[in-house]
């Protein structure tokens, strides 16, 4: 595989990256992860922005955009495959073994793999771990990502691929890498972003395209939603047959289903949109 480092194409056996980055001491850093469809990248520009509110939040100098775009064509180019995930990765760089930030720059790497179309339903469980809503990189896509890491095993333990935190006041946020939406009566609600949670891309096109309502839930919404559904970029729109022990038969329900479709058929036609 080919990968994107310091401004070029590297094998990715034989590329080098400081064993004192900063990304990889201290977790100092930003990422995004973009479907490539066909070889051609969804929703890139969305993913720009997020990734330059992200480095602004973390004092990053503003990540090249048209470095970044280069390096996904490159990458993309190199490598064709019917459904790809982009991982572009931008880091504090080489510093001093401690949280000061060294003088040589940021590190980006822009890495491709293969990806494939999820069921339409999945289980979830909730954990009894919080996020933080206020945080100093709350909201931001940052590499920190180990708290993921360990509320997903726990999820996979059970049987389930994704795991649900509720914010430090007991609100409903988000997924490991997912945002979390749910009908009741008829109308589709998810968390605001003042929940903590990630502003989603695949989200707001979902929150654009449905109408869905954004609104403070409490975590036990999930005890009595009639249907609930993820979004992200990996997953798209995903129906929900379990969360904890409750079993939603028949997910995906019918809201969720014209939910997907209609994300289908507008993703499909709008690579950029
Ligand atoms: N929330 C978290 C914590 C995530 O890591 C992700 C994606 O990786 C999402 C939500 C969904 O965001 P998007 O739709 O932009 O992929």
């Amino acid at each position: 595989m080919k990968i994107w480092l310091d401004g070029g194409l590297q094998d990715s056996e034989s590329a080098r990256v400081s064993v004192f980055d900063h990304g990889l001491t201290v977790g100092d850093g930003i990422f995004e992860t973009v479907k490539a469809v066909e070889g051609r990248p969804f929703a890139l520009t969305r993913h720009l922005d997020r990734l330059a509110r992200s480095a602004r939040g973390l004092g990053l100098p503003d990540p090249d955009r048209d470095e970044v775009r280069r390096a996904c064509a490159a990458v993309l180019d190199a490598d064709p495959m019917p459904l790809g995930r982009l991982r572009i990765t931008y880091t504090g760089g080489h510093g001093p073994l401690g949280s000061d930030r060294g003088d040589r720059g940021p590190t980006l790497v822009v890495a491709l793999g293969e990806s494939a179309r999820r069921p339409d339903s999945t289980a979830v469980i909730t954990v009894p771990w919080t996020r933080n809503e206020r945080g100093a990189v709350t909201g931001l896509k940052t590499t920190s990502y180990a708290e993921n890491v360990v509320a997903l095993a726990r999820a996979r333990e059970q049987g389930a691929s994704e795991a649900l935190f509720a914010n430090t006041v007991g609100q409903l946020c988000e997924g490991t890498g997912s945002n979390v939406f749910v009908v009741l009566d008829g109308e589709i609600h998810t968390p605001p972003v003042a929940s903590g949670c990630l502003a989603g891309i695949t989200r707001a096109l979902a929150v654009e395209w449905t109408g869905a309502k954004e609104s403070d839930l409490p975590l036990d919404v999930l005890e009595r939603a009639d249907e609930i559904f993820l979004t992200s970029t990996l997953r798209d729109v995903q129906g929900v047959h379990r969360v904890d022990g409750r079993e939603l038969p028949g997910a995906p329900g019918p809201v969720t289903a014209k939910a997907m479709r209609i994300f289908d058929e507008r993703a499909g036609h709008d690579l950029d949109p």
